[in-house]
C-alpha cells in the first residue's frame, strides 16, 4: 500500500516552530494530509512536485473569533459604540431566520456554518452561542432574542453528539459560548462551564471589550468582568475570551497563571472605538493570544491576514516601533490561534502536524522586490491567498476557491443581505 508524497519546493517557508526556523528556498513534504518533513537544501524524493518560487509559505491562519452571519449586516451603526451598535443590530439579527423560533434558527445557523465549511474544505470550531438575560431582567438584548437555559444546554449536547470531533485533525469542533456578562445569567455561565468540562469541550465568551461593560458589571455584579469570571470558576486552559481590551495588570497575571486565552480583534475594537488591547503586556506575561476578525458588522472585510497587520500597527501605536515584530504578529495569527483553540495538530509547519498551509505570492506589484518578503507580506497586507492547503488538499488554487464558485456565493449573499436592508 503506497500513498502519494507531494513536495512543495522553492518557497520561503516560515515554520513558526519553537525556534522560529525559516527556509529561504525551502520545501515541505506532505503525505496522507500530514507534514512528513520540512527543510531547506537537498530535497527528499517525492511522487509529485509543486514549484512555489516567488512565494512565502506560512501555516494556515487560525481565526479565533468571528460571527459569520454578520456579513448580512455590514456598514450599519457607523458611529456607534458597542452597546449602541448592539441595540441597533439585535433587532435586525433577530430576523435572520424569522420563520423558525429562535432556538431552531440558531441551531440551523450552526449546522449551516458547518455545512458551508465542509463544502469549501476548511476546518471550523463552531461556538454554540447563547443569551438568556433579556432586557426585562436587566440584560442588554431584547427579550425575544434570549433562550431558555434548558433549551441551550440540551441543544449544545445534541450538536456535540452530531458534529464534534475530538481527535487530531478534527475538521469540526463545537465550543460552548455563552455570549457575554451583559447578556447571560450567572446560572447559564456556570452550567455552560460544567457541561463543557463534562464533555471535554472548550469555553468561549466576550470579555472586557469596553469601559461601559466594566461599569455594567460593577453595577450588576459589584465586580469587574475578570473578577466575575474568576468567581464563576471560568478561568482555565480550556477557556478563551474575545477582546480583553481592558484587563488590569492583576487580570493579566490571572490570565497567565490560569492559561486562559485571548482572541485579539484589533479592527473591530478600533471600528467601535472600544480601545486597544495591551497585547505586548499579555505576551510578556505569558498569556496565550490569538487573532480574530470578529463579525463582519464591525470588521466589514473579515480578513485575518489584515488582522495580523492591524495587530502589529495597534501594538506599535501603543508601545512604539519595537512593541511587536512582523514575525511575532504572524505567529499570533497562526500558532497563537491554534494554542488558543487548544489545538496542537495545526498552527506550525513541523513533521507530524496536519498539512494546513497558505502560499502567498510576494513577487507581484504590491510587494515585489522586498528583501524580506515575510515582513513585507505583513506590512503590505491585506493579500489574497494564492494557494490554501488543508489536510494536504487544495482549497484555494491561483487565488480561487477549488470547491465552490465565488461569484455564485457573492450573488446569493447579496440577495439575502437585501432582505435585511435598513
Ligand atoms: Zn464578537
Amino acid at each position: 500500500m503506497s500513498s502519494t508524497r507531494t513536495l512543495y519546493t522553492s518557497g520561503w517557508v516560515v515554520t513558526c516552530d519553537d525556534a522560529g526556523a525559516e527556509h529561504e528556498s525551502g520545501w515541505l513534504l506532505v503525505e496522507d494530509g500530514v507534514i512528513a518533513a520540512v527543510g531547506g537544501g537537498a530535497e527528499p524524493e517525492a511522487d509529485e512536485r509543486v514549484d512555489l518560487a516567488g512565494a512565502v509559505v506560512t501555516p494556515g491562519l487560525v481565526n479565533t473569533h468571528h460571527h459569520l452571519y454578520q456579513t448580512l449586516t455590514r456598514a450599519r451603526a457607523q458611529e456607534a459604540d458597542l452597546f449602541a451598535w448592539l441595540r441597533e443590530l439585535y433587532p435586525v439579527w433577530s430576523r435572520i431566520d424569522d420563520e423558525a423560533e429562535y432556538a431552531a434558527a440558531r441551531t440551523g445557523l450552526i449546522e449551516a456554518e458547518v455545512q458551508a465549511a465542509h463544502e469549501i474544505g476548511i476546518r471550523i470550531v463552531a461556538s454554540r452561542g447563547s443569551m438568556d438575560l433579556g432586557e426585562s431582567d436587566g440584560g442588554l438584548p431584547p427579550d425575544e432574542l434570549v433562550e431558555d437555559i434548558d433549551v441551550v444546554l440540551a441543544d449544545t449536547e445534541r450538536l456535540v453528539a452530531e458534529l464534534h470531533e475530538a481527535d487530531p485533525g478534527a475538521r469540526v469542533q463545537i465550543a460552548v459560548a455563552p455570549c457575554s456578562p451583559f447578556s447571560v445569567t450567572k446560572k447559564l455561565m456556570t452550567e455552560s462551564a460544567t457541561l463543557a468540562r463534562q464533555l471535554g469541550l472548550t469555553l468561549h465568551t466576550h470579555l472586557a471589550e469596553t469601559v461601559e461593560e466594566e461599569a455594567y458589571c460593577m453595577e450588576l455584579y459589584g465586580c469587574t468582568p475578570v473578577e466575575y469570571l474568576t468567581d464563576l470558576d471560568w478561568l482555565g486552559p480550556d477557556v478563551w475570551c474575545a477582546h480583553c481590551v481592558h484587563l488590569s495588570p492583576d487580570d493579566t497575571a490571572d490570565f497567565a497563571a490560569s492559561k486562559t486565552g485571548v482572541a485579539h480583534c484589533p479592527t473591530s475594537n478600533l471600528r467601535l472605538g472600544a480601545g486597544v488591547a495591551p497585547v505586548r503586556d499579555y505576551l510578556d506575561a505569558g498569556v496565550r493570544v490569538g487573532l480574530g476578525v470578529d463579525g463582519s458588522a464591525s470588521n466589514e472585510r473579515s480578513d485575518l491576514l489584515n488582522e495580523v497587520k492591524q495587530a502589529l500597527l495597534v501594538a506599535r501605536g501603543r508601545g512604539g516601533p519595537r512593541a511587536l515584530t512582523a514575525r511575532e504578529a504572524l505567529r499570533l495569527g497562526t500558532r497563537g490561534g491554534a494554542a488558543v483553540l487548544g489545538r496542537d495538530d495545526i498552527g506550525t509547519l513541523e513533521p507530524g502536524r496536519r498539512a494546513d498551509f497558505a502560499v502567498w505570492r510576494t513577487d507581484g506589484l504590491e510587494l515585489g522586490g522586498a528583501d524580506d518578503p515575510v515582513a513585507g507580506l505583513v506590512f503590505s497586507a491585506p493579500h489574497r491567498v494564492d494557494r490554501l492547503v488543508v489536510e494536504g488538499e487544495d482549497v484555494v488554487r491561483d487565488g480561487a476557491l477549488v470547491h465552490a464558485d465565488e461569484d455564485e456565493i457573492a450573488r446569493a449573499h447579496r440577495v439575502h443581505a437585501r432582505r435585511f436592508a435598513a
